[in-house]
């Protein structure tokens, strides 16, 4: 694809680049504990750490998740416990559960807290499915797109293992969905379909609706994974008409170690993957993380309230580093050409410059992620990538960027400076440049 290019049309232009001082402490007033702990998270001109660009992976912990967990840490108390302590903990989790399903457009009722959407999206996939294969006996395929996560497509393989039909959905050159060749695989055969809203790798948002639909249409149940997309773009579970979703705490400000699942009122409740006391209507057994849950809740408050100015801050974000690397006469181009992608994500391909030795070389002062992951000791291919159609040596020169809410422009163009050496002195060192 690149070959194809000219040199010139690697360098994008940012029109419309205007000077911005955009003053964190405007937005979002702190005091001195919490400034500390997004001063660590900005990274870089602030702190000695990295500048973190690597938002894909995780995102920092927003001031007001953090404050809701230290004051539940402070008060013990079981959910299950009869007395005054438990029912504390129940009504935080309670708190935490209407927060989240706010934010998704769902009831309370609908939302199964889990450990992570590694969870939640094998809950959607093994339990739905399981739970649904009796209930409909002609229907035993499985139907999911080349560029989900993998706690979809392993959920997904082990099914396979089980008996059933596992189909894969194509997409197009810059990473969307392919919603003709999509409907094309559908039939009155397939019993759960599963399309991602938002792709990790590349911040592409997916025509979910419009899949919701095809699916429907056939008679199949629907599942998307929206550990991408939940407090970055507005989803509405009932305009969008699914049965599961999936939800991540850490990838929308949160902490670690908590996610959901969403089943629709109407869809069938996936049977447990473990087994236990019987809480969350024994779909998800085992004692609520309450600290945890109330953190979620309060990183979801916070990212529906401030949705609209995360995505502008977002978009001036990526703005600002891609006029910087092109001011420094870097070679790239967007790998995700004209499709719409989650504010705050760049996936671009350096041309030239290799993309692991660039990280490896910027790591000190930025952190970034590349198209290629390390398994049993050999660097892999993204399986992303490669169903967008990138080649083997294309893939390798891919970085993604994902730049947070708590950033600011100096930042980004810092981490841009730090970039732009990084590949300089990569592509000497794989000799794409002599001097
Ligand atoms: N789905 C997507 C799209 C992701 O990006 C991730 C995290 O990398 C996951 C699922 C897994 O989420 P968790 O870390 O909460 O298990």
């Amino acid at each position: 694809m690149v070959s194809n290019l000219h040199h010139s049309s690697y360098i994008l232009l940012i029109g419309c680049f205007t000077s911005y001082t955009y003053l964190h402490e405007s937005r979002f007033p702190l005091d001195d504990t919490q400034s500390d702990a997004l001063a660590h998270a900005r990274g870089g001109l602030v702190s000695d750490l990295p500048i973190y660009l690597d938002g894909f992976a995780t995102l920092p912990l927003a001031p007001e998740a953090r404050d809701a967990m230290l004051e539940v840490w402070s008060r013990p108390g079981n959910a299950g416990s009869p007395n005054a302590s438990g029912e504390r903990a129940a009504r935080y989790i309670a708190d935490g559960r209407a927060d989240v399903a706010a934010l998704i457009g769902a009831a309370p009722a609908e939302i199964f807290f889990t450990g992570g959407a590694t969870e939640a999206n094998n809950l959607a996939v093994l339990g739905a499915v399981r739970r649904a294969a009796p209930l409909f006996p002609g229907r035993r395929r499985i139907v999911v797109s080349a560029i989900e996560h993998k706690a979809v497509l392993e959920p997904a393989r082990i099914l396979e293992n089980e008996g059933f039909t596992l189909t894969f959905a194509p997409v197009d050159d810059v990473g969307r969905l392919d919603l003709d060749a999509f409907e094309a695989l559908l039939g009155e055969d397939v019993l759960l379909a599963s399309i991602m809203m938002v792709n990790n790798e590349t911040g592409v948002i997916q025509p979910v609706a419009e899949a919701a639909a095809l699916v429907h249409r056939v008679g199949g149940l629907f599942h998307s994974d929206a550990a991408q997309a939940a407090g970055k773009v507005e989803i509405d579970v009932l305009d969008l008409d699914l049965d599961y979703l999936s939800l991540s705490a850490h990838k929308c400000y949160g902490p670690m170690g908590v996610g959901a699942l969403y089943v629709a009122a109407h869809a069938p409740k996936p049977l447990p993957l473990i087994h236990g006391g019987g809480q969350q209507d024994a779909v998800r057994p085992g004692t609520e993380p309450v600290a945890l849950i109330a953190g979620f809740g309060a990183a979801a408050k916070a990212a529906q309230q401030s949705l609209e100015r995360d995505r502008r801050h977002g978009e001036t974000l990526v703005a600002a580093l891609l006029e910087a690397l092109s001011s420094r006469q870097l070679r790239f181009r967007r790998v995700t050409g004209d499709a719409q992608v989650v504010a705050g994500s760049v996936t671009i391909q350096l041309v030239g410059v290799d993309a692991d030795r660039l990280c490896a070389t910027a790591a000190r002062y930025v952190s970034l992620s590349t198209g290629s992951a390390c398994t049993s000791g050999q660097i892999k291919r993204s399986h992303v990538l490669e169903a967008i159609g990138l080649s083997e040596s294309d893939s390798a020169q891919v970085v993604r960027i994902f730049c947070h809410r708590y950033q600011e422009i100096d930042d980004i163009k810092a981490a841009a400076e730090r970039i732009a050496t990084a590949a300089a002195r990569s592509r000497l060192a794989t000799g794409e440049v002599r001097q």
